[in-house]
């Protein structure tokens, strides 16, 4: 059932330099199957750092980070890109749209970076995908015709793609009004309950928090607060 564990991980900048900085201390944190958590804290409290890690963007100082009970830290860097572009997907707050390409290809991309040339299935997939998240209609387009909740929703159903065990977004409705916010929380809500991946999305925002069925909570680099709701 577990999908992600850390155990005593600490990650420091700057290591060996006389401005050497530990932002996280000792992290022990484990995400099942099914989890759908949100990690909010303050400023600088070190959310992004621990979602780069869990990423696999970068690597602890000391500690573990398993993934489906694999231990990352002897992995080379191709294993890391495969897993970041299979079991584990990423919805960034500036989601990283490739303007240059059709909002489908924008939605292929993760499958054609890992299996080449698009086949009928894949874009069968991704077609579905865009469908899902209501925007069937705007395949062809390029990203910045479409607002940034569409957008944003381009950039989940890229995430969904590869099918992730775990799915991780950074404030992915930071900038958006109320009415979109909502609906892309809805999407991941879904995902969650369709194809019971685990679900963490860091946000400030105490509504997207409240409707999550489990809080961490991040000061100073320890967490300070992890409840389940249900
Ligand atoms: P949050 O996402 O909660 O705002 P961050 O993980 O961005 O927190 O930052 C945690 C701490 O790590 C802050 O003190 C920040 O200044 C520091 N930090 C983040 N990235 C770097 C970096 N690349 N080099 C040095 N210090 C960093
Ligand atoms: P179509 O009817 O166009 O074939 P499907 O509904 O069968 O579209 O979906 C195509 C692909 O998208 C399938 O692989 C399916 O697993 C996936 N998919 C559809 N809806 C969702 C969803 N809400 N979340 C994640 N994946 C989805």
């Amino acid at each position: 059932n577990e999908v992600l564990r850390l155990a005593g991980v600490c990650k420091a900048y700057d290591v060996g330099t006389p401005v050497e900085n530990e932002v996280l201390h000792a992290i022990d944190l484990r995400l099942d199957r099914g989890t759908f958590a949100s990690l909010t804290g303050p400023s600088g409290s070190g959310k992004s750092t621990l979602l780069n890690l869990i990423g696999l963007l970068d690597t602890p100082t000391s500690g573990e980070l398993f993934v489906l009970e694999r231990p990352t830290r002897a992995m080379d860097d191709q294993e890391r890109t495969d897993l970041r572009g299979g079991t584990i997907g990423l919805v960034f707050q500036f989601h990283h749209l490739i303007q240059a390409f059709s909002v489908l290809d924008n939605v292929l991309m993760p499958l054609m970076i890992r299996q080449g040339r698009p086949t009928a299935a894949m874009i069968d997939r991704a077609r579905g995908l865009l469908a899902a998240v209501g925007l069937a209609a705007l395949a062809s387009r390029r990203p910045n015709e479409l607002s940034g909740g569409q957008q944003q929703r381009v950039a989940i159903a890229r995430a969904l793609v590869s099918e992730p065990v775990l799915l991780l977004a950074d404030e992915p409705t930071g900038n958006l009004d109320t009415v979109s916010a909502d609906e892309v929380f809805e999407l991941f809500r879904r995902f969650n309950a369709e194809h019971d991946c685990a679900v963490l999305i860091v946000t400030h925002d105490p509504r997207i928090s409240a409707r999550c069925d489990r809080v961490i909570e991040l000061v100073d680099g320890h967490i300070v607060r992890d409840e389940a709701k249900r």
